[in-house]
């Protein structure tokens, strides 16, 4: 079992790299059949390098599922209990870890403190609702057999055997990690790869899962660029786990067919907050803020477009931009602060290029707008918009930072007509005091989640219900027991205990025929069928 690593000291307020000899620790978990080029990993926060990890080969990749294809056999046999309770000391040295978790998730991904925070806790609460679940959702379960009596049949789950895990940048841990808790208490080895800029929170989670008692090969990491080791990784997988761009989803979907192998894709977003004319203005206007910048707006349930009907319009906007301008941007290890950098310099310039495209063809900026490179290389304003455009990028394209537009609906069924003129489809929201009205709107609405009077966090919270995209936005669900069945087989075990329902050869054969129908008959009337 690993020694508990050692995070601290930190510094108060912008702490310099000194969590570099800990980063060092965990990129030694990274195993490479070779000496490999060094990745360096930088700080959003610092601006400079602190940490590196290696960038692994197509070989690593074969190596690390040959490890896991051998941990693997072993952990199966393992009962599903003994399996759990893995899981649930992992979720209690979450808790344990908090802090420590959350300065590594900061450093890398430069996110205010309560969103790493946030993505600690969410780890927590995903293992232990998982532990709980899988041994009801793995239980054999029996199944009518065509004729009763004579036979049994029972559906069992075989886990898969590798499934991998590519995750991306904004929520290092809670994508890098929760998706394969469920897959190993399945009874499946997990292959992770992070993103190149975000390797460490998975690195750090790994070290915890060993201290929990995980075997040190079920779980391996593999680190490097995408189009190398994410690729490689689809080529040994039995199961893709893909959390990312829609672009690079379809690559990944594309190789995923070609092997047919099973696969779950969560992707991009242009979701919608529609702000009904009856909506409690203050609190809509706080609550709508939050779901556009938490994560500095990074995060694929953010909305990114705001539908006001039009009788409320003018209140409405004055308090989200008052609401918005009221946003403290941070760079602090502190809960000092609401929004964060954004992560990387890439990022910074989509942000300044899609808010540049809008003023250009005539768009507004209500509040924000500008780089903040007093706070730190990629730190940018939160956003808003007004007067865009359908031509405009930030009206077509995710974004992916903390820009919003507010458009005006007519009435209630034009914010949804606008909500749903997407190819994206995964979390809306609606605000209104009309809690019926809204729930039903929401239906009508074309997306895997929608939350009413919330941005994202309800329905991203109940782990037990699935989670996901429709369109553009993804293939499959994470969370709730599909987020676990997934990664099994179903395998039938049917027994003939007595007789036969197989047709009889010859002449017998008529007979059979009649006892059949008859028997379908009784079926039917004692509602068997
Ligand atoms: P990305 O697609 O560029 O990268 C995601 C991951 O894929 C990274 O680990 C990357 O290294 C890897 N990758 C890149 N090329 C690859 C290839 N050819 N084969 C295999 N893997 C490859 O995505 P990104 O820009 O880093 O992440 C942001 C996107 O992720 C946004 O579109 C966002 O909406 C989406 N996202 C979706 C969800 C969700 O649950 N729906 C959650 C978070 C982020």
């Amino acid at each position: 079992m690993p020694a508990p690593l050692d995070l601290a000291p930190r510094a108060d307020a912008v702490g310099p790299p000194l969590l570099s000899p800990a980063l060092d620790v965990l990129a030694t978990r990274v195993r490479t059949a070779g000496p490999r080029e060094p990745l360096a990993v930088d700080s959003p926060f610092l601006g400079g390098v602190i940490g590196t990890v290696p960038a692994c080969s197509e070989q690593d990749v074969r190596l690390a599922a040959q490890r896991a294809r051998v941990a693997q056999v072993a952990w199966a046999e393992r009962p599903v209990t003994k399996r759990a309770e893995v899981l649930l000391r992992f979720h209690d040295l979450l808790l344990d870890n908090l802090d420590g978790g959350a300065d590594v998730v900061q450093l890398e991904a430069g996110k205010a403190r309560g969103d790493a925070i946030e993505e600690v806790l969410d780890s927590a609460v995903v293992a232990r609702h998982y532990a709980r679940r899988a041994p009801v959702l793995l239980a054999p379960k029996r199944r009518k057999p065509p004729v009763p009596l004579l036979a049994t049949s029972t559906e069992h789950r075989q886990p898969k055997g590798v499934a991998v895990f590519i995750a991306p940048w904004n929520y290092p841990l809670t994508l890098g990690i929760t998706d394969a808790i469920p897959a190993l208490l399945a009874g499946n080895a997990a292959i992770v790869k992070p993103d190149e800029h975000t390797p460490f929170s998975v690195l750090w989670a790994a070290h915890l899962l060993e201290q929990a008692g995980l075997p040190v090969d079920l779980l391996q990491v593999v680190t490097g660029a995408g189009p190398v080791v994410g690729a490689a990784l689809v080529e040994v997988a039995d199961f893709v786990m893909f959390t990312g761009s829609t672009a690079t989803g379809r690559t990944v979907a594309r190789a995923a067919a070609d092997r047919l192998i099973d696969y779950s894709m969560e992707l991009g977003g242009k979701n919608a907050a529609l702000v009904l004319s009856d909506a409690e203005l203050d609190r809509t206007a706080a609550g709508v803020a939050r779901a556009c910048f938490t994560n500095a707006g990074q995060l694929c349930l953010s909305a990114e477009r705001v539908l006001v009907e039009d009788a409320v319009y003018e209140p409405f906007v004055e308090r989200f931009v008052a609401a918005t301008s009221a946003l403290r941007l941070t760079r602090s290890f502190g809960y000092d602060g609401d929004l964060g950098s954004l992560a990387s310099r890439e990022q910074l310039a989509k942000v300044e290029a899609h808010v540049a495209d809008a003023v250009t063809r005539g768009a507004r900026v209500l509040t924000g707008g500008r780089a903040r490179p007093d706070l730190g290389p990629w730190f940018y304003e939160p956003t808003v918009l007004a007067d865009v455009t359908l031509e405009m990028r930030v009206a077509q394209e995710e974004t992916f930072g903390p820009v919003v537009s507010v458009y005006r609906a007519r009435d209630a069924d034009d914010a949804v007509r606008q909500a749903n003129a997407s190819p994206y489809g995964l979390n809306h929201s609606v605000w209104s005091r009309d809690l019926r009205r809204a729930e039903s709107l929401a239906t009508r609405l074309r997306a895997g989640t929608v939350c009413v009077n919330d941005g994202f966090s309800l329905a991203w919270g109940t782990v037990d219900a699935p989670m996901g995209g429709v369109g553009a936005s993804g293939v499959g669900r994470r969370h709730g027991d599909h987020g676990l069945l997934k990664y099994t087989e179903a395998q039938v075990v049917a027994v003939q205990k007595r007789g036969s329902i197989s047709a009889p050869p010859g002449p017998a054969g008529a007979e059979y025929a009649s006892r059949t129908r008859r028997a379908l008959r009784l079926a039917r009337r004692v509602r068997w069928l």
